[in-house]
């Protein structure tokens, strides 16, 4: 069985440009596909950055009971999908769910064993950098987006780990040494 990983942090925290170079750099870690009812955006592709789901198809898979767990982020759900993990920790493949706190919570009632990282970006000017130079957001999503990052940032010490993006080598050399260090 694979280990269960959850890495959490700001938008614009670089997060996703992380978790991808350590899945590309081992074979046997895996990033989970979450479901949302977001849009996709610029090039985004239905089954690789997210199953895009329309709202009644999200209280579908609810119904079903194939959330591990789920939450409300920015006016949409996102959630990830029991089936989907399962299947890759039966498998032997380390997986990270890249969620935000409130279901890295519900993931950590749910399993103990699970190892909970928050990233960190260098500093609020870095991130607001980040997050203008994506061109992704509209203005009134940007400023949502950075008002939200100051508070989530706060949900840090509740994390088993903290890993600062400040160069991108040294977090991704950290991210797969806590990996490495739970395998048997
Ligand atoms: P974005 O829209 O930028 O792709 O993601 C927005 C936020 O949703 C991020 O903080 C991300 O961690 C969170 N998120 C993405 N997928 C999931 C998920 O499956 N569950 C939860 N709880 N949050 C998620």
């Amino acid at each position: 069985m694979g280990n269960l990983f959850v890495v959490s942090g700001p938008s614009g925290s670089g997060k996703s440009t992380l978790c991808a170079l350590a899945a590309d750099m081992d074979k046997k870690i895996k990033i989970s596909v979450s479901a949302t009812t977001r849009a996709p955006r610029g090039e985004e592709k239905n089954g690789v950055e997210y199953f895009f789901l329309s709202n009644e198809q999200f209280d579908e898979k609810l119904a079903e009971g194939d959330f591990y767990e789920y939450a409300n982020v920015f006016g949409n759900r996102y959630g990830t999908l029991k089936s989907h993990v399962d299947s890759l920790t039966a498998r032997g493949f380390d997986v990270i769910l890249e969620i935000d706190y409130q279901g890295a919570y519900q993931v950590r009632d749910k399993n103990k064993e699970a190892y909970l990282i928050f990233v960190m970006p260098p500093s609020y000017e870095e991130l607001k950098k980040r997050l203008t130079d994506r061109h992704t957001e509209s203005e009134e999503q940007l400023n949502i987006r950075l008002a939200k990052a100051s508070s989530e940032m706060e949900e840090r010490v509740n994390y088993d780990k903290v890993i600062i993006n400040d160069s991108l080598p040294d977090a991704l050399g950290e991210l797969l040494s806590i990996i490495e260090s739970k395998r048997n």
